[in-house]
């Protein structure tokens, strides 16, 4: 049966599109604004064959892994450091799989920043691909053009959500010249907020956006802002509580169904995991301003791009104890679960800008804060 036919919490990958040997199914936007596969049902020839790479079908893989082995890690290069989210093990491990004539597929915004899309380092430079977006990427066929690089025996290095990264798992298995690193994911919004969001602030500061970073580390790691430059020169630089896109993406209201139970986060099917290492403190680092990564060994193989990354990053062996915050179950309060089915039924038709302005940001962004601070003091 299809993907389309059954019951999936699906998390708009693309596995399912790439494999359809006759292209019956294609991914596009659905009223949520959440990518999702869209069948043709006379061209669709009931193989199965999504059905069998569809992350949504299964719990993850639990694909046969070594006890798990982490380590804090950042960047020699301070600059490259500042310019990645956490310590910027992503970027070192893709210089080893440059430095072989490989390929590195990751996540990077569009030109005009209102979408994100899954692209490669034959599309795009490292700068492009570093950092996180923490929204629905485009996959752009990246499971496709990952077998075209593998058949070509290229080395391949993809970087992406812990459940895309259980369909290509499924999808690839144990292939030798591809090395899977997922991160320590807190879910998706939906792409459509991007657009809304960079919109209303080219509309704001009647100027077209030059650069967008998510987790600006200008006030340190620990602090993150959004900052957003524009063509005119004006910069907006905000804290994460009072931003109107960061200030939902860390709320459950309009995440992906999936990331509220997800099933990946805690059983990767990748060879690596990264992620910040907020236990920094505890395992008594203290050069944390610039960032610091949580790097999860999984894999044999893992454990071997790491061994040669290393010459690019200063590593530390990390207790389980000083882990075991991360590999903690997230969960919601019923508060806040209540208030998200409220919420996405009021939301339908409105702009995620409209709907902020409506609730949160009533009072704009001086308001947010100022909400913020009260409720800093009353805890
Ligand atoms: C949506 C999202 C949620 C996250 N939530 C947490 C969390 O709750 N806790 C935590 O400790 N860490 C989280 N992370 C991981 C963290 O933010 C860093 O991405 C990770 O530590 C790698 O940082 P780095 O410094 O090594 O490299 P960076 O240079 O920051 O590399 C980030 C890598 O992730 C890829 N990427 C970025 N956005 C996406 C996307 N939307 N889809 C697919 N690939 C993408 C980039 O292409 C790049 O390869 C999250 C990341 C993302 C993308
Ligand atoms: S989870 Fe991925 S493979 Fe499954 S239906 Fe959604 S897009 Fe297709
Ligand atoms: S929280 Fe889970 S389901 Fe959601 S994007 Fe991340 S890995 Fe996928």
């Amino acid at each position: 049966m299809n993907v389309v036919e059954q019951t999936i919490e699906c998390i708009g990958c693309g596995a399912c599109a790439d494999v359809c040997p006759v292209g019956a199914l294609s991914m596009r936007m659905d009223t949520r604004g959440f990518y999702r596969p869209f069948l043709d049902q006379q061209t669709c020839i009931d193989c199965s064959h999504c059905s069998e790479v569809c992350a949504g079908l299964t719990d993850s893989l639990r694909y046969p892994s070594q006890e798990r082995v982490c380590y804090s890690g950042f960047l020699k290069d301070i600059n490259l450091r500042r310019r990645s989210t956490s310590g910027g093990a992503f970027t070192a491990l893709a210089q080893v799989i440059l430095s072989q004539n490989g390929v590195v597929f990751g996540a990077s915004y569009a030109d005009d920043f209102t979408s994100a899309v899954i692209t490669s380092t034959e599309e795009r430079s490292m700068e492009a691909l570093r950092g996180t977006k923490y929204t629905q990427c485009y996959p752009n066929h990246v499971f496709s053009r990952v077998d075209e690089m593998l058949t070509a025996e290229r080395p391949v290095l993809l970087v992406g959500t812990p459940c895309m990264i259980c369909s290509a798992r499924k999808r690839f298995g144990n292939s030798p010249l591809l090395t899977l690193v997922d991160f320590q994911c807190g879910g998706l919004m939906p792409a459509s907020f991007l657009s809304d969001y960079v919109q209303d602030n080219e509309k704001r500061h009647k100027s077209r956006i030059a650069s967008l970073n998510m987790r600006d580390k200008k006030h340190g790691w620990a602090k993150p802002h959004m900052r957003i430059t524009f063509e005119n020169g004006t910069v907006y630089d905000c804290p994460y509580q009072c931003d109107r896109f960061l200030f939902y993406y860390y709320k459950p209201y309009f995440k992906n169904e999936k990331c509220l139970h997800c099933p990946f986060v805690y059983h990767p099917d990748a060879d690596l995991t990264l992620g910040d290492f907020w236990g920094y403190r505890s395992a008594g680092i203290k050069n944390s301003r610039d960032g610091i990564s949580l790097i999860a060994v999984n894999t044999p193989k893992g454990e071997a791009l790491l061994r040669e990354a290393s010459e690019y990053l200063t590593i530390s062996r990390l207790t389980e104890e000083s882990v075991s915050y991360a590999f903690r179950e997230k969960s919601f309060s019923m508060d806040a679960l209540a208030k998200r089915n409220a919420y996405q039924s009021e939301a339908i038709g409105l702009s995620l800008i409209d709907f902020a302005n409506r609730h949160e940001f009533r009072h704009g962004i001086i308001g947010q804060m100022f909400r913020t601070a009260i409720h800093k003091l009353k805890r």
